[in-house]
C-alpha cells in the first residue's frame, strides 16, 4: 500500500527561505514517510493538520548535512536534506540514530526515480550562500559527488573485489559506528586546556594537558568525547584544542585573547622575575612575547612587550632577538626559557591559562537549558532593571550565578523562552554567559553569569578620575570582541549602552542583555518616542524607522565609547530625546571627550557615519583599537 507509513517522528523543519532575506525559523512538525510521500503536519500525530508534502518521485538527493560547527539554532542537533525541484528541506532529528533511520529510508525509497542528484552541497544554505563552497547562487550546482549509497558520515569503505559498479546489486552499508574521525579519516585529538567537572552524569571530566579523543562534534559549544581510560561524556568545546604541532594554544604560555593592557595586568599580579605570556598582537597572525622584570635597572618592576618577528627566507624562521633563529615558536620560547638573549630577563615563568579562571560554558551541560529552581540558593540583591530584581545565587550550592526574577506582565515569556535556546549557544568571553531558565513556575527566571562588580556605568562612574588611557581602551577592546562574535552570527543587540554591559572580578568588560529588549512589554521602552527609548545610542535610521543591524549596533559602541572615555557622562546631557533626533539629522555628533586621543575619537566619528554602509564593521572596529592598544604604552 502506498499510504501506509514506513517511518513517522516528530522532527523539526527549518523555513525554506524562499526570499534571502525573510528570516529563518525552526518549527516542530510530525513527519510521515510513505512510499509515496514525505509528508510533515503541524500538531501531535493523534490531532494533526498537513502543512505539506514531498512526493518521492520528485526527490534527487537525501543526505545528512555536515555541520562544521556552526549554530544549531533549535534543539534538534542532527540536520538531514531532502532535495527536490529546485527546493532543499532542512530536517532535524533528536538524535544520529533517528537520522541515520530518516536518511537511510528514504534513499531506500528514492532509489529508483529517474533522476538522482550527480553532485549536492554537503553544507547548508544559509543567509545567501553555500557554506560548503561559499557560492551565492542558491541554484549552482553541487560541490560534492553524490553517492546515493555511501554515508557521507563515515570514511568512504575499500572497494571489495567483490562490489559491482554495474548498479545491479546496491548495498546499503552497514549502519554507522560512532565517528572518531575527522573528514580525512583521522581521528581527532584534542588537549585539555583546563580542567572541566562534570556536573551530570553523561559528562566526562577534563584534566588540564591531558588528551581525549573526539567522538562527535554535538554542537559548536559541546563535544562528545573519550579520555584515555575509554570513559566517554560530554565536554564544553572552548575547554579543548587540538592537537596540532603549529597550534599554540596548547602550551601553558599562551593566551589568545588577551591584550595589551590586560596582559600588564595579569604579569603584575603574578609579581614573578621572568613572569611572561604570549599573545596575539594588533596584527593578525603575528604574535607578542610580554614579559615582566622586577630589576629593569629603572628601579621599579617593568613589562616589555617583543613581536616575534619573522624572517624573510624560506621556510620562514622566527626570531625575538636579531641572530637567534627558530623553525617555530615553541622552539623559540624554549630557547629563551635559559637564554635571555637580548630579552632584559629569561622566560623563566609561564603565566598564561594557569593563573586565570576557566572560561564559561554554554549552559551547565550539553543539552542542559532547564534549570531545577530547587537546585538555586538565592543570596543578596544585585539590583534591579526593566524585568524586575537581579540576585546573586549558587546553582547546586557550588556555582556563582545571576537570577533575573522576571515580574509579572513585563515580558513576552514565550517569545523570549523559545529565542533563549538560541542564545544559550551564543558563548564567547565578552560576552555575559546565559546559563538556563526556570519556566516551570512563575515568575519565570533567567539564570546567567555572575559578574562581580555589576554595570559597566556605574562602575565608571563610581571611579572616575582612577583610569589609565590602556584601562579605558582595554574596556572598548572587550566590548567590540563581544560585539564582534554577534555580528559575526548575525544577531543584532538593539541596545548596547554601557548601561548593558557588566564587569567581573577580572575586571573584564562584558556585553550584557542582547535582543533582549525584543521581549519587553511596555511602550514606553519599545516605540520610538516612548520617554524609555534609548534615542541618544539610536542611529537616523533606528529613530526614523526602526531599523535595526549589527551598523545601527555600530553607531551604539560609538556611543559607548563616548561614555566609557568620559568616565560615565550623559551623552547630550542637556538634551531632551526630541532634540537629539534634531541634532543627529542635522549633522551634530558627541564632542571629542578630554581623555580620548585623536585616533580614539576617528573610531567613534566613523561609527556615527549617517549611511550605515560606511560604518566599519566590528571586525574593523577590533583591529582599529587594538592598533591604538599596541601603540600607547
Ligand atoms: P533588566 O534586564 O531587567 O533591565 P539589568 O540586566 O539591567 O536588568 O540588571 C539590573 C542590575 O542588576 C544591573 O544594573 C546590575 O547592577 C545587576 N546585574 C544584572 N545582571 C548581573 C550579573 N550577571 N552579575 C552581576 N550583576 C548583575
Amino acid at each position: 500500500m502506498n499510504s501506509e507509513p514506513i517511518l513517522e517522528e516528530i522532527l523539526i523543519k527549518r523555513s525554506q527561505q524562499k526570499k534571502r532575506t525573510s528570516p529563518l525559523n525552526y518549527k516542530e512538525r510530525v513527519f510521515v514517510l510513505t512510499k509515496s510521500k514525505l509528508t510533515y503536519y503541524e500538531g501531535r500525530p493523534e490531532k494533526r493538520f498537513k502543512k505539506g508534502s514531498v512526493d518521492i518521485h520528485k526527490i534527487k538527493c537525501v543526505e545528512i548535512v555536515k555541520n562544521d560547527g556552526s549554530i544549531i539554532p533549535c534543539q534538534n542537533k542532527y540536520p538531514f536534506q531532502v532535495v527536490y525541484d529546485a527546493n532543499t528541506l532542512y530536517i532535524f532529528s533528536a538524535s544520529s540514530e533517528s537520522r541515520n533511520m530518516w536518511v537511510k529510508s528514504l534513499k531506500e525509497e528514492i532509489k529508483n526515480n529517474t533522476v538522482i542528484a550527480a553532485k549536492f552541497h554537503p553544507q547548508f544554505w544559509n543567509e545567501g550562500v553555500w557554506l560548503c563552497c561559499r557560492q551565492a547562487e542558491k541554484l549552482a550546482p553541487g560541490c560534492e559527488e553524490y553517492n546515493l549509497f555511501g554515508d557521507i558520515s563515515r570514511k568512504p569503505l575499500p572497494p571489495t573485489p567483490t562490489s559491482e559498479n554495474s548498479g545491479k546489486c546496491r548495498m546499503l552499508p552497514p549502519p554507522p559506528s560512532p565517528e572518531k574521525h575527522d573528514e580525512k579519516g583521522k581521528e581527532e585529538i584534542v588537549i585539555a586546556m583546563y580542567d572541566f567537572t562534570g556536573v551530570e552524569s553523561h559528562d566526562l571530566t577534563l584534566i588540564q594537558g591531558e588528551e581525549y579523543i573526539i567522538i562527535e562534534k554535538c554542537d559548536i559549544n559541546w563535544y562528545r568525547a573519550q579520555d584515555k581510560d575509554g570513559n566517554e561524556g560530554y565536554i564544553p568545546s572552548n575547554y579543548v584544542t587540538e592537537k596540532k604541532s603549529n597550534n599554540l594554544d596548547q602550551y601553558p604560555w599562551f593566551c589568545k585573547n588577551v591584550n595589551r593592557n590586560k596582559a600588564e595586568q595579569q604579569l603584575k599580579n603574578e609579581d614573578k622575575e621572568g613572569g611572561f605570556m604570549v599573545r596575539e598582537s594588533s596584527q593578525p597572525g603575528t604574535y607578542t612575547v610580554s614579559l615582566f622584570t622586577k630589576s629593569s635597572g629603572e628601579g621599579a618592576s617593568q613589562v616589555r612587550h617583543y613581536h616575534i618577528k619573522e624572517s624573510q627566507t624560506s621556510p620562514t624562521q622566527f626570531y625575538l632577538a636579531e641572530r637567534h633563529l627558530f623553525s617555530d615558536i615553541p622552539t623559540l620560547i624554549e630557547y629563551h626559557k635559559h637564554n635571555a638573549a637580548g630579552l632584559v630577563a629569561r622566560l623563566r615563568y609561564p603565566v598564561g591559562k594557569k593563573g586565570t579562571s576557566a572560561p564559561t560554558t554554554a549552559g551547565f551541560s550539553y543539552d542542559k537549558w532547564e534549570i531545577n529552581p530547587s537546585e538555586l540558593t538565592f543570596m543578596k540583591e544585585l539590583g534591579s532593571g526593566q524585568y524586575g530584581v537581579v540576585r546573586l545565587g549558587k546553582w547546586r550550592a557550588q556555582h556563582k550565578v545571576a537570577i533575573k526574577a522576571i515580574r509579572e506582565g513585563a515580558m513576552y515569556e514565550e517569545d523570549f523562552i523559545e529565542e533563549a535556546k538560541v542564545m544559550k549557544q551564543l558563548s564567547h568571553p565578552k560576552l555575559v554567559q546565559l546559563y538556563g531558565v526556570c519556566t516551570q513556575q512563575k515568575p519565570i527566571y533567567i539564570v546567567t553569569e555572575f559578574m562581580e562588580h555589576g554595570c559597566l556605568l556605574n562602575y565608571i562612574r563610581q571611579r572616575r578620575g582612577h583610569f589609565t588611557l590602556g584601562m579605558l581602551i582595554s574596556m572598548c577592546q572587550d566590548i567590540s570582541e563581544g560585539m564582534e562574535y554577534l555580528e559575526r552570527n548575525g544577531f543584532i543587540h538593539r541596545d548596547l549602552a554601557a548601561r548593558n554591559c557588566l564587569v567581573n572580578e577580572s575586571l573584564v568588560v562584558k556585553v550584557s542583555d542582547f535582543g533582549m529588549t525584543r521581549y519587553v512589554l511596555d511602550d514606553q521602552y519599545t516605540s520610538s518616542s516612548g520617554a524609555k527609548f534609548p534615542v541618544k545610542w539610536s542611529p537616523p535610521e533606528v529613530f526614523n524607522f526602526c531599523k535595526y543591524s549589527s551598523k545601527s549596533d555600530v553607531w551604539a559602541f560609538g556611543v559607548l565609547m563616548w561614555e566609557v572615555f568620559t568616565e560615565g557622562k550623559m551623552p547630550f546631557e542637556s538634551n531632551p530625546n526630541h532634540e537629539v533626533v534634531q541634532l543627529i539629522s542635522q549633522g551634530h555628533r558627541l564632542y571629542r571627550p578630554k581623555q580620548a586621543p585623536a585616533n580614539i575619537y576617528e573610531i567613534m566619528m566613523k561609527c556615527w557615519q549617517e549611511k550605515p554602509e560606511e560604518r566599519p564593521a566590528f571586525s574593523e572596529i577590533c583591529h582599529m583599537i587594538s592598533e591604538v592598544a599596541e601603540g600607547d604604552s
